[in-house]
């Protein structure tokens, strides 16, 4: 297959993917690219989709609906595990590639139109009488490694594109999340294009493992692992806190004991010890292994000693159930500060901020903002569109309310229900009106249609604000209470407005 510079990362499981490739095939712009087909989830599974996915797939389906009014487009069962469907579609690409993109149609359509199962080989090779691929394909081949697949995934993975897809690339530009075709237009004709592409698609981003020691003596088991996380060698322990903190926390140390000698036992120590590295899971490996220092290992919080010459495949099977912990622990940990259906932060949040924020501003005799958000008619919108596009609309107003404040200390939280707070730290009066203002503006932008609203007709939100000066002895509950009542005043004033602290 030739190169060509015009490509595009989608997924079969992606549903942003998928308007794409139909925008593309129906604007015959399809040969202009080539198509590189990668996981968002590699080893994706029906069995453990989770209540928690299964609105995220809801949410986006409704989001590519909302961009892409006439695509036909229907939530399916579940995300499938599509190593196959990559794998036929590259062999019917090198064999004829002119019939490629019919297929990738039909495969596509197969899972977000029909529901089917696209994991399963005979649902896919029933698709090549559609075609008219004549040459038979041996199953084989289909549960083969191959070799360009891996080298587009890792080419995605490695740009580092914060998890967005589709990508678009031309040479060294890229053109990410669902573009419309005038956008691309734009692209291809080399424009800057800004646009809110950027919808955001569920991706489960590959486990980094920080190995320290020497490749040679450690080859059996990172040949095992290699495929399936990210691999960081390090030579020396400084190379290992230089990575920790500059650039993302492994999830799991394997350390060569034998290679650092006694110091390993320190090393583990220091890593259980520090607040950045304690949760990281620690295994060592050494080729024999003295029973008192298996029980010091153990002692200090190491999570697994094995002896070199273990099976590499009781190994890996040790590595994945750590790193399968590692997960759950981020999950949890995750989960308690954020709400589920926004991914923004959840009220336990905000209140842990509030009273962070308060005495902080206390002490430093600065102002604090708080600006209090509540979506208009919004019990008629679940009326009359569903509860579920109901969600799809509290997360779209989520996404763009994250994007609309500017500093890293500003807290965007879902205070419950279709109600946000977002508390500004060091902010004064009018920068929390001119905050809020611009925050109406691209709630406004994202013109999400609701008919039985009585002030528009598209989604709005009511503001209240308040800003105050706290002081130690002061109450901030009062910060919660003067917004809530200005919002409760927008709303008696009409609805979709801003109450701040010159109009209350
Ligand atoms: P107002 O303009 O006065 O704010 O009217 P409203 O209908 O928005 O106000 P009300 O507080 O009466 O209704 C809020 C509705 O928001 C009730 C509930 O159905 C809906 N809602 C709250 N949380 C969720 C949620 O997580 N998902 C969905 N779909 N709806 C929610
Ligand atoms: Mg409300
Ligand atoms: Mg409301």
């Amino acid at each position: 297959m030739t190169q060509k510079t015009l490509a595009v990362y989608g997924d079969f499981n992606c549903p942003f993917c998928y308007a794409l490739s139909e925008l593309l095939l129906d604007a015959q712009l399809d040969d202009v690219f080539q198509w590189r087909t990668i996981e968002h989830i590699p080893g994706a599974d029906c069995d453990v989709f989770t209540p928690d996915e299964q609105s995220q797939l809801a949410s986006e389906v409704y989001n590519v609906r909302h961009r892409v009014p006439d695509l036909d487009i229907a939530i399916p069962p579940c995300r499938t595990n599509t190593a196959i469907a990559n794998r036929l579609l590259l062999i019917v690409s090198q064999h004829s590639p002119e019939k490629a993109p019919l297929l990738r149609r039909l495969i596509y359509r197969s899972l977000w139109v029909e529901g089917k199962d696209i994991s399963n080989a005979s649902v896919l090779l029933a698709l090549l009488p559609v075609i008219n691929f004549g040459s038979p394909i041996d199953p084989d081949e289909l549960s083969q490694e191959q070799h360009l697949l891996q080298a587009w995934q890792h080419g995605w993975e490695e740009e580092r594109f914060e998890g967005r897809i589709p990508v678009i690339m031309a040479e060294q530009r890229y053109l990410l999340g669902l573009a419309l075709l005038e956008d691309i237009q734009h692209f291809l004709n080399g424009e800057e294009v800004s646009g809110d592409c950027a919808l955001n698609c569920y991706v489960k981003p590959r486990q980094n493992i920080a190995i320290l020691g020497e490749l040679r003596s450690l080859w059996g088991f990172v040949e095992m692992l290699r495929h399936e996380y990210h691999i960081h060698l390090l030579q020396s322990e400084t190379a290992l806190w230089e990575q920790i903190k500059t650039d993302h926390l492994p999830d799991l140390v394997l350390i060569d004991a034998d290679a650092l000698k006694r110091h390993s036992l320190k090393l583990c120590e220091r890593l259980k010890r520090d607040e950045a590295t304690r949760s990281i899971p620690v295994m060592l490996v050494a080729d024999h292994i003295d029973i008192d220092d298996e029980v010091k290992a153990y002692r200090l919080g190491v999570s697994d000693f094995m002896r070199r010459d273990s099976s590499p495949e009781v190994f890996k099977a040790r590595v994945d159930m750590l790193l399968q912990l590692k997960v759950t622990r981020d999950e949890l940990e995750r989960a308690a500060r954020l709400d589920s259906l926004t991914q923004i932060y959840n009220r336990r949040e905000f209140d842990r901020v509030l009273l962070q924020e308060w005495r902080r501003c206390a002490r430093s005799r600065t102002t604090l903002s708080l600006l209090m958000i509540d979506i208009d008619y919004f019990k008629d919108y679940n009326d009359h569109y569903g509860h579920l596009a109901g969600d799809g609309c509290i997360r779209m107003l989520a996404h763009s309310m994250k994007n609309a404040v500017e500093r890293t200390s500003d807290l965007v939280c879902r205070y419950g229900g279709e109600e946000f707070a977002i508390l500004l730290p060091d902010t004064c009066a009018k920068g929390a009106l001119k905050v809020a203002h611009n925050l109406k503006r691209c709630i406004d932008e994202l013109n999400i249609a609701h008919v039985v609203s009585e002030v528009s007709e598209h989604v709005t939100v009511s503001i209240g604000c308040c800003t105050l000066r706290p002081d130690t002895a002061g109450d901030m509950l009062k910060l919660v209470s003067i917004a809530d009542q200005r919002l409760y005043l927008a709303k008696k004033r009409g609805r979709n407005c801003i109450v701040g602290d010159e109009d209350a």
